[in-house]
C-alpha cells in the first residue's frame, strides 16, 4: 500500500487534540478514536525530548515498526509503501517527521508552559520557539512576573 507524508503540522494537530497528556493537563477530552490516541501518544515523546539521539532513535523505531519501505514510481518519483494496511497512518506520521528533521534539525517541541503540554513545529526564524502559541507564551510571561515581583517584596 502506497503511504505519502502526512503533512507536519498534522501530525501536530494530531498529537494535540487526540494525545493524553496534552488533554490530561490541559483538562480537555481527547477527541473520540483509541487508534489515533494510541499514535499520538507514541508521538508526543519524539517532540518532548531535547536529546537529538533520543529523537533520531524514536523515530527510526517508529519507521521500522511500520515497515514502510522505499519505491520508485513508474515516473521515479520517491514513494513509499507499507505492507500492512494498519501501518498506514504511523508510517505517514513517521514519514513527516523524518522529513522535516532532515531538513530542519530540532525544530520541534514541548511547549514550555507548565499548565501545557501541547507539541509545535518551530518555523521562527531564529529557531527558538517555546510556546505552543501565543496563549502560552503571554501566561507564562505574566507568571514569571509576578513570580519576580514576589520576590523583590521578600
Ligand atoms: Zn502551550
Amino acid at each position: 500500500m502506497r503511504v505519502t507524508d502526512m503533512d507536519i503540522a498534522e501530525v501536530v494537530a494530531l498529537v494535540n487534540e487526540w494525545g493524553t497528556e496534552p488533554c490530561r493537563v490541559d483538562g480537555r477530552a481527547p477527541r473520540p478514536g483509541p487508534e489515533l490516541t494510541a499514535l499520538a501518544d507514541e508521538l508526543h515523546p519524539i517532540f518532548a525530548t531535547t536529546d537529538p539521539t533520543t529523537r533520531a532513535r524514536l523515530v527510526t523505531t517508529l519507521l521500522q515498526v511500520t515497515d514502510v519501505r522505499p519505491e520508485l514510481a513508474p515516473d521515479l518519483a520517491e514513494s513509499w509503501t507499507v505492507q500492512d494496511p494498519a501501518q498506514a497512518g504511523r508510517a505517514a506520521a513517521a514519514l513527516a517527521l523524518r522529513h522535516h528533521l532532515a531538513e530542519y534539525p530540532g525544530r520541534l517541541g514541548l511547549c514550555a508552559d507548565d499548565q501545557c503540554a501541547d507539541v509545535y513545529v518551530d518555523a521562527s526564524p531564529a529557531g527558538k520557539r517555546r510556546f505552543c502559541c501565543l496563549t502560552c507564551q503571554n501566561r507564562a510571561r505574566a507568571a514569571a512576573f509576578r513570580r519576580r515581583r514576589a520576590q523583590n517584596r521578600a
